[in-house]
């Protein structure tokens, strides 16, 4: 054959200086296509053998990849297929494709979906290179091995070549930009992270050992991929320390994962792979390792966003199918109908498992709850389908450290905490210390308390408000003990208005300073072993803020201080001492201005009445002055009443301390509050 020059068969005037240009980003990934491409022509040639039409020796089959830092050059060798001259034409120079420079422009961040639309795989190589050769001899029987060379333009030459071996010789001339990657760590980086697993044997170079201080070569291929990975064996050939092993070899610096679920489809279509449940920091961000996917082995990326739910992609391991279109677009993927097969199937199995292990072994499942709850709530909160899966055996774990599914918790709330509507009241808890006087309050009543303390559970209660039937959850701090579950029979109250009146100034003028709070006071008819005074936290309120600190969209909310009862029970002993101590050290004075505020009052009430009959301009003008000069007085009165209780309120040490004792039991009592409290306690001892 004589040396013979031609164009290359693109459309486009010059199709390498675009793939440079466009896919900067991506440049590694040459290598990766020139291995699989080794490897296809490996499989294929055993294929051959296996179907009679290759018969000699299959021989030695490992790919070598060398490099040559002076003369820039990486070269791969394989004892494949290789091809013909003709094969060369075909496959090489016919790069067939249209509208080119349309699709290029469109897709230019995206060196995966360019590759994989034009079959470019091989001109990938023309990233990093200014000249590759190809030396290559088909296992053909008397087949003539070819050169050919091409410099990144639309030229090539072929020639005949020699070459005693089958299979083909790839080799770069890498350009000076990318030079770094004429160097053995560097490649050594690329081949462990995308021919790791690949099923033939990759060398690169020779192992070397240590002898006399020095390292020597040794005669053994470097190899640096497992051929036969785990996942494509039998999982009943492998023990759970095979897949714990297998774990720690993908993610060096991580928790021991809590199960795995090996997964084996061929129809309809083509998937394998593990999936580990790990143990999930609190933290969702921060979230390092990530799920990889491979299409036959090979490793193409570590973000799986759109072919697996989201949920899913908290879970490791590996994924393996030649059906997922590897390499096209984002958003391609999303809408292509086998990606959705696949992510339902990965999401069915995924819940198999779950339910499997539930059903089977109760007591591990629940000793892995709390690392596996935060993957579950997600699911159930996005995932539409795995919600209606999960929902039969995702737990709830209470206060005291038991887990039920919801079916269960039901029947055991059912008879104490249904109020007078016929609701369900879960309660539950955000932090047990803080929370730990409404927990016991709640105990003492016979009720439940649930923990919902995790990542998701704000947005979780509001789900399983809408989910479960007749159903409220309310945090068991969220008001007094008497009123979390709205029953019939209520105390009755035994102030007067007026002394309610009075103890709202008393109490009122000690709240407690604090930036972003605000405390309202209010009564409650409760029986003498409740506290005296306690402080709640709107359930509403809370959560709309609780919402808006997660980003839930209501930052209006999260403006609003927090607005916090403090209640007072009527009915306690220590409060009516304290209406006893007003009346005792202020009565005198009070009573005085007590009746004159009534008969003022009462004139007011009488002119009112009768004004009210009148049309504005019959009233008598001695009368409208009369009447704003009794309001005048009445706000005089008012006001010294209030100072008078002020006073008194200050000097009561029973008041702040009651306060106190309340913030106390919140723990909301801090800093110097705190100190003046132990004080305050020491003297009254
Ligand atoms: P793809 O691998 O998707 O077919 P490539 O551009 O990577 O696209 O390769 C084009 C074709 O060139 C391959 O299908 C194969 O026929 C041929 N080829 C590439 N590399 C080799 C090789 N090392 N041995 C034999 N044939 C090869
Ligand atoms: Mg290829």
């Amino acid at each position: 054959m004589q040396k013979q020059k031609g164009h290359i068969g693109v459309t486009t005037e010059n199709i390498f200086p675009i793939i440079k240009k466009y896919l900067y980003s991506d440049h590694e990934i040459f290598l990766r296509e020139l291995i699989s491409n080794a490897v296809d022509a490996t499989q294929k040639l055993k294929t051959f053998g296996s179907v009679g039409e290759f018969k000699g020796e299959l021989g030695e089959l490992t790919i070598q990849v060398r490099f040559d830092e002076k003369k820039k050059t990486i070269t791969i060798v394989d004892r494949g297929v290789g091809m013909t001259a003709e094969e060369i034409d075909k496959y090489i120079n016919q790069v067939a494709f249209s509208g080119a420079n349309e699709f290029l422009e469109k897709y230019k961040k995206d060196a995966n979906a360019i590759i994989g639309h034009f079959g470019l795989g091989f001109y990938s190589s023309f990233m990093v290179a200014e000249k590759v050769e190809i030396i290559t001899k088909s296992f053909r029987e008397g087949a003539q091995a070819v050169k050919w060379t091409s410099n990144g333009d639309t030229e090539y030459t072929i020639e005949e070549a020699k070459k005693d071996d089958r299979g083909t010789e790839i080799i770069l001339h890498i350009d000076d930009e990318n030079k770094q990657f004429v160097d053995k760590n560097e490649i050594n980086r690329l081949l462990k992270k995308y021919c790791r697993f690949l099923p033939v044997p990759i060398a690169l170079g020779k192992k070397t050992e240590w002898a006399d201080g020095k390292e020597k070569e040794t005669g053994e291929d470097n190899v640096i991929n497992e051929t036969n990975p785990l996942w494509t064996r039998k999982p009943a050939d492998m023990s759970d320390e095979d897949y714990a092993t297998f774990y720690r070899d993908l993610y060096p610096m991580s928790d021991e994962p809590l199960f795995h679920i090996h997964l084996n489809v061929d129809y309809p279509f083509n998937l394998t792979g593990i999936l580990y449940f790990p143990k999930i920091k609190r933290n969702v961000e921060v979230q390092k390792n990530k799920i990889q996917l491979y299409s036959n082995q090979v490793y193409v990326t570590d973000s799986v966003e759109g072919i697996v739910p989201e949920f899913l992609t908290l879970l490791h391991g590996v994924i393996d199918s030649p059906d997922i279109p590897l390499n096209v677009s984002r958003s391609y993927l999303q809408s292509d109908g086998n990606v959705k097969k696949i992510s339902n199937y990965i999401t069915k199995k995924v819940a198999d498992r779950l339910e499997e292990i539930f059903k089977n072994d109760r007591k591990t499942f629940e000793e892995k709850w709390d690392d596996l709850k935060l993957f579950i709530e997600y699911g159930i909160l996005t995932e539409e389908k795995f919600a209606e899966r999960a929902m039969k055996f995702s737990l709830v774990k209470n206060c005291d450290g038991k887990y039920f599914t919801f079916d269960e918790y039901r029947d055991l709330i059912k008879t104490n905490q249904t109020d007078k509507d016929g609701n369900l009241i879960y309660l539950y808890s955000t932090d047990k210390e803080a929370q730990f006087s409404f927990i016991e309050a709640a105990s003492n009543k016979g009720y439940d308390v649930l923990m919902m303390d995790g990542y998701f559970d704000t947005h979780f209660v509001n789900h399983l408000e809408q989910k479960l039937e007749k159903s409220r959850f309310v945090r068991v701090d969220s008001d007094i003990p008497e009123k979390l579950i709205a029953k019939e029979e209520q105390n009755e109250l035994k102030l007067t208005a007026d002394q309610r009146d009075e103890l709202t100034t008393v109490f009122q003028s000690q709240r407690p300073e604090m930036s972003k709070a605000h405390f309202i006071v209010t009564f409650e008819a409760l029986s003498e072993n409740d506290s005296p005074v306690m402080i709640t936290q709107q359930e509403f309120m809370r959560r709309m803020k609780e919402m808006s600190a997660m980003g839930g969209g209501m930052s209006f909310y999260g403006e609003l201080p927090d607005s916090y009862n403090l209640v007072l029970n009527g009915n306690h002993p220590l409060i009516a001492r304290i209406t006893e101590r007003v009346e005792t050290s202020v009565g005198e004075k009070l009573t005085g201005i007590r009746s004159r505020i009534t008969s003022l009052e009462g004139r007011r009430g009488e002119l009112e009445t009768s004004h009210k009959k009148m049309k504005d301009e019959e009233v008598p003008q001695a009368e409208k002055e009369e009447l704003s000069d009794i309001n005048k007085k009445i706000d005089e009165q008012k006001s010294k009443k209030s100072t008078l209780l002020k006073e008194f309120a200050a000097n009561e040490k029973l008041v702040s301390q009651l306060i106190d004792l309340a913030l106390l039991s919140n723990n909301m009592l801090k800093g110097e509050a705190l100190s003046k409290f132990v004080k305050r306690s020491i003297e009254l001892i």
